[in-house]
């Protein structure tokens, strides 16, 4: 790849116009330490596009992203948004448009910081277009509806080439960090639904005898999770139960403010931390820039493999490597991580550590 790479920003709702300038303030400093050429186009989306355009997702923007190789996406304030035709929930417009079909959530603990376990190191790898979530699961219309006043049916989707992507997806992981994988599902119960998605999994296993296979049902992990999260290194399951497991993970290291994530697709891949718009801490230069610093680091790592750029992965290394330096110095943590500084404060550290550190790296001294 020649020309660089050609990165989005939407910016979000609430904490978003504040945790996403950060991230790529910290993108564009690991850019300048490794030489990554990055050409960013900021596009509208959300709240103040509806108030400007009548649309939070305004015409062309699935055209121009498409175009791009990847972007930052900022939360999303859905929630309150007023129920007028334009006001739509982009997000899963968004993954299901670019088949950004598999969600990866990192759950880690850092010893400096306040954590319910300590030595936790795992990721959450969500199905993200099928299962329960009525606004994916259908083409048109809704996976819920209402037959009379007092019945609703919620549709559940589950395909074997969804399950299938998902599982190889989260083998190919497992291959590159300890090697586990943990596939969650309730085939006790869900016979044909988390039945078929197991069978996809097990059925890739054995293309992947380097990689440790268990299946453990959704209720029994929940719990295993809260009492040794310590155990598990990849886990793989559908929909909803990865949108539940995750932000249980997360909880155990941190909170949401701690918890980034990534949805990839064949072409595209998109960073969109865990957490949504916090509307309460919104303004206020408080909220935690980790998980969304983490979101875009992610994209770079997935950037370095898909398009064969070493840069853009030595640029994610250095992110890492900034932000484990921050956390351990404990002098730039905002309110949540038990410290004073300000958003813009904890941003400013994690891109003067990337700089310092290749700095330090390019003299032979130790980065850290
Ligand atoms: P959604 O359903 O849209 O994902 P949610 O119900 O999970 O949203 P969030 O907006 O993510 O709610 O936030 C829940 C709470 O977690 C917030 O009220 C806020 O106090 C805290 N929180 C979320 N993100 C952060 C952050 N980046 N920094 C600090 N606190 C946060």
């Amino acid at each position: 790849m020649s020309g660089g790479l050609q990165l989005g920003v939407l910016l979000g709702d609430d904490i978003g116009l504040e945790v996403v300038p950060e991230a790529v303030k910290v993108v564009d400093a690991a850019a300048r330490a490794t030489g990554l050429a990055i050409v960013w186009t900021e596009l509208p989306i959300g709240r103040r596009t509806l108030d400007d355009l009548g649309t939070t997702l305004p015409d062309g923007t699935l055209e121009r992203l498409d175009a791009l190789d990847g972007w930052i996406l900022g939360p999303i304030g859905h929630r309150e948004y007023p129920k007028i035709p334009g006001a739509v929930n982009p997000h899963p417009i968004l993954r299901k448009h670019f088949d950004l079909f598999a969600n990866i959530r990192p759950a880690k603990s850092y010893p400096t910081l306040p954590s319910v376990h300590q030595n936790v190191d795992l990721v959450i790898v969500r199905e993200n277009n099928e299962g329960f979530q009525p606004d994916r699961n259908v083409v048109a219309g809704s996976g819920e509806f209402r037959p009379t006043n007092d019945v609703t049916i919620s549709v559940r989707v589950i395909t074997r080439a969804g399950s299938s992507k998902v599982a190889r997806a989260a083998f190919e992981l497992a291959r590159t960090r300890r090697k586990q994988l943990a596939v969650i599902h309730k085939d006790t119960v869900f016979k044909l639904g988390c039945g078929m998605f197991a069978e996809e999994c097990r059925a890739l296993a054995a293309e992947y005898p380097d990689v440790a296979y268990e299946e453990i049902i959704v209720d029994t992990f929940a719990m295993r999770l809260v009492m040794k999260p310590q155990a598990y290194d990849v886990i793989v399951t559908t929909n909803m139960f990865g949108d539940i497991l995750s932000d249980e993970a997360a909880g155990l290291v941190g909170g949401l403010g701690m918890a980034p994530a990534l949805s990839a697709g064949p072409r595209h891949a998109m960073a969109q931390a865990t957490h949504g718009s916090a509307p309460d801490i919104a303004g206020r230069n408080i909220a935690n820039p980790y998980a969304m610093i983490m979101s875009a680091q992610m994209l770079l790592g997935w950037l370095g493999r898909t398009k064969s750029e070493p840069r853009a992965t030595a640029a994610a290394r250095a992110i890492e490597r900034a932000v484990d330096a921050t956390i351990a110095a404990r002098d730039a943590l905002t309110p949540d991580l038990g410290g004073t500084a300000t958003t813009v404060a904890m941003g400013d550290a994690i891109a003067a550590r990337v700089c310092g550190g290749a700095a330090a790296r390019a003299s032979g001294g130790d980065a850290g």
